[in-house]
């Protein structure tokens, strides 16, 4: 390939971290300071509603106007990637003005080298190239344990089959994010302490199989001349980044429940939230967010919760197409009972 052509492909940023980690608002960063560059989105959401995309076009920025992002919800983009991805890199590629590069939220359960291998197919390479792919991390909820196996379970496991890496779900999702990451942002750096941010990084580097930077941040503050300019190239390079799935002939993501709930007009934030607390103790939901009606208020409350952490914040006014109706998506691991979660929902109100 002459220089030429490697110079005129558009850059790929790809975004991966399991539920939660923060990748949305690390990617509004990003376009909050675009600095003039002109960027394209690709925002995927695991549950049918996209809460994601909608977070991302309220920030209303000139570089990234509405008809620059495009939302893939209803499933994890890795499995779908002929169907829905490459129709939507089509279109971006179709813009009168064309980006000067692409960024790609996967969900939070999505596998990236499934999306990386994409870029291997003659017709993307050709005009494409993964600039790099950066997983963020939860650095509190790796500090937490959220990811780990339990040691003993997986010792009696493995007694009887050897062949069996891993009974935790979530760790097999975080590992594989990791697997491919030429970048890896721990995010949260200030809910942990110095001592745990070093354990978290050695975690990390523990499963990363080649030398990769690993920048500490919180609310996703990562400078754009860190995150993208990577010039990784991905694609060329799909042997150095192994995943769990690579003797499968495809993956499913059935570990994991996701559905959304309608929430009528509520009243009491405070008591409401304290009530979605419980119920993802109690039920183990590992994700929930979603826009709230608030009663005499003119703006949608944005509510995401990441296991029992929650937090809350009037982000717009509501869109004048959108009826102002609540809803919640929550996402757990398979087995997340709705009905239970709707009993509980009326209940709360
Ligand atoms: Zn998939």
């Amino acid at each position: 390939m002459t220089l030429q052509t490697q110079l005129s492909k558009i850059p790929v940023t790809i975004i991966t971290g399991f539920l939660g980690a923060g990748k949305t608002t690390l990617i509004r960063y990003v376009l909050e300071n675009a600095k003039g560059r002109r960027l394209a989105l690709i925002v995927n959401e695991f549950g049918d509603i996209g809460v994601d995309g909608e977070i991302l076009r309220s920030c209303g920025i000139d570089n990234c106007p509405d008809e620059n992002i495009i939302e893939l919800a209803n499933g994890c983009i890795c499995c779908t990637v002929a169907d829905d991805f490459i129709p939507a890199i089509e279109k971006l590629l179709a813009l009168p003005n064309r980006p000067d590069h692409i960024i790609v939220e996967t969900s939070g359960l999505a596998l990236p080298k499934p999306l990386v291998k994409a870029f291997d197919w003659p017709p993307i390479r050709s005009r494409l190239t993964v600039d790099g792919v950066v997983t963020v991390v939860d650095g509190a909820a790796v500090a937490a344990g959220r990811f780990a196996d339990d040691p003993e379970a997986l010792l009696a496991q493995r007694e009887e089959d050897v062949s069996i890496d891993h009974d935790n779900p979530l760790e097999e999702v975080f590992e594989d994010q990791l697997l491919c990451a030429d970048l890896v942002i721990v995010n949260k750096a200030d809910l942990i302490n110095n001592e745990q941010l070093k354990e978290v990084c050695e975690q990390i580097t523990a499963v990363v199989p080649r030398a990769v930077r690993i920048v500490e941040t919180h609310e996703g503050k990562v400078a754009n001349e860190i995150l993208l300019g990577l010039s990784a190239a991905a694609e060329d390079d799909l042997v150095n980044r192994p995943s769990h799935h690579d003797a499968e002939e495809g993956h499913d993501h059935d570990d994991f429940d996701s559905f959304a709930l309608p929430v009528p007009t509520i009243a009491d934030i405070p008591a409401f939230l304290a009530r979605l607390e419980s119920i993802a103790a109690e039920h183990d939901v590992l994700r929930i967010k979603g826009f709230l009606d608030v009663a005499n208020k003119p703006m949608r409350l944005l509510v995401q919760g990441v296991g029992t952490r929650f937090r809350h914040h009037f982000d717009t006014i509501w869109p004048k197409d959108t009826p102002r109706a609540g809803h919640l998506v929550f996402i757990g691991e398979k087995g997340l009972s709705r009905a239970a979660l709707e009993t509980e929902l009326a209940r709360s109100l």
